[in-house]
């Protein structure tokens, strides 16, 4: 039994995770939420079915997170996302790899995932506690403990803090954890919206609202530079703001300061077929409706919602019979069906983002142990630290490795 008293800030991913691994190794391990119930953001997770991690390789999943994804060798090789399957399957919770190496609880319920992560940590020997810690205290560069909202102090040798970033604030992730670390002489990188909805000028989204387009393609361009930040084939979702939905949310994470540069997202809403083909298709729809309005005779081609804007844009009456539309026209339709563009004035604030980038800086911590390089005792884990990846289950991986190695290291190992 190793006696090391150890504090974990915050039940979700990552401090559950963390609770576990230090309490399997005999550590003597608080965990404190300020929430009435743990794991509150994992229930929400994935549309309530929890995307638990992507079934890939370590430099595929370096890829697939753009802000220092680096940062994340040394904890993944500790604990890769197979080992995160392992640790599920093996605490009760079957799981199964869905397109794109998805990995989901076969129940489809993130509450599985939640109450999984508890009941392990519980099982290992970590207590939970339901208090909000209002502070953590150091002396002379080394840890001492916490103090409770109520102004208790306890006493710890070590303390991981695992509060979240500062999305989504109402299941308690209100960036507690930037505090304490600004107060123990940690630099908080800027915290800025990622994984977000993003915002146009465009008032035909707010006409598309609601409207889902699936198996569609897209480019982002900066406009300034001539770059494109982007490319991606999905789902996206036009809302009264603008645009969202997965592909929508990963273009976001490419976009840098859309109020100061230029973007615009081109659609490409037929990307199985080239322009020739798309013309030809498109002369075949006409040509079987010789004698009606354009307007009803593009059904078989586009989403109704799309239909009249589709029209104002294209420049033709909605009248128009089919069989007076010139070739010059049924070509500039094709074009714009190719590249059907939106402009893009920013993102939704943060607290609609599904992950927060920026948060304490990673130059600040030791990779191998997710130690502090400031305070010796301190340690940190997922979404507070400044890290943050693309959908497709690599947030909740950069939890889990992040989490075990904070857990791991505290005991010592
Ligand atoms: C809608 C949505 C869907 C998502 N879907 C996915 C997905 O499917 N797959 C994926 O990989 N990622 C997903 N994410 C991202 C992922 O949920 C987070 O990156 C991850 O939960 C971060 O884990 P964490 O443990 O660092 O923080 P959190 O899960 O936010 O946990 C922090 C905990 O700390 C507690 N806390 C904070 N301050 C204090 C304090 N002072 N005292 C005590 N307790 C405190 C909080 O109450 C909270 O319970 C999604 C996010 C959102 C918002």
């Amino acid at each position: 039994m190793n006696h090391t008293k150890i504090a974990v800030i915050g039940a979700g991913a990552a401090g559950m995770m963390a609770a576990y691994r230090a309490a399997s190794l005999g550590g003597n391990v608080t965990v404190f939420e300020k929430n009435n119930m743990v794991g509150k953001k994992i229930r929400i997770t994935g549309k309530g079915r929890c995307n638990i991690t992507n079934a890939c390789d370590n430099d595929e999943f370096i890829r697939n997170v753009p802000t220092n994804g680096r940062f994340m060798y040394s904890s993944l090789n500790g604990f890769t996302p197979w080992d995160t399957i392992d640790f599920f399957e093996s605490h009760g919770l079957k799981t199964k790899i869905e397109r794109g190496n998805r990995v989901f609880p076969v129940s489809d319920k993130a509450a599985d995932v939640a109450v999984t992560l508890q009941r392990a940590a519980s099982d290992a020997g970590a207590v939970f506690s339901g208090h909000k810690i209002a502070d953590v205290i150091s002396e002379n560069g080394e840890i001492r403990g916490v103090i409770l909202e109520n102004g208790e102090k306890r006493d710890f040798d070590k303390v991981i803090i695992a509060t979240g970033g500062k999305s989504y604030p109402l299941t308690g992730s209100t960036g507690d954890g930037y505090v304490f670390a600004e107060k123990l002489g940690h630099t908080i990188i800027p915290l800025k919206p990622s994984l977000v909805p993003i915002e146009s000028p465009d008032s035909f989204c707010r006409d598309m609202q609601g409207l889902s387009l699936k198996n569609t393609g897209m480019r982002v361009v900066n406009i300034d530079s001539g770059k494109e930040v982007y490319r991606d084939f999905g789902e996206m979702l036009f809302t009264h703001f603008g645009v969202s939905g997965p592909m929508v949310l990963s273009a976001g994470a490419n976009i840098k300061n859309p109020r100061q540069n230029k973007y615009v997202m081109y659609i490409d809403l037929k990307p199985a077929l080239s322009e020739e083909k798309l013309n030809q298709r498109i002369l075949r729809d006409f040509e079987k409706n010789i004698n009606k309005a354009v307007s009803n005779s593009l059904g078989e081609l586009l989403p109704r919602k799309m239909i009249p804007v589709v029209l104002k844009r294209w420049g033709v009456p909605f009248d128009t019979k089919c069989n007076s539309i010139t070739k010059e026209q049924r070509a500039e339709l094709t074009a714009l069906l190719k590249s059907f563009s939106i402009n893009i004035k920013g993102f939704r604030p943060i607290e609609e983002a599904i992950v927060t980038s920026g948060g304490v800086s990673t130059k600040e911590l030791n990779p191998s142990t997710m130690e502090s390089r400031i305070v010796k005792g301190l340690y940190f884990a997922g979404e507070v630290i400044d890290v943050d990846g693309y959908t497709g289950g690599f947030n909740l991986q950069i939890a889990f490795s992040t989490g075990w190695t904070a857990g791991e290291s505290c005991v010592g190992c």
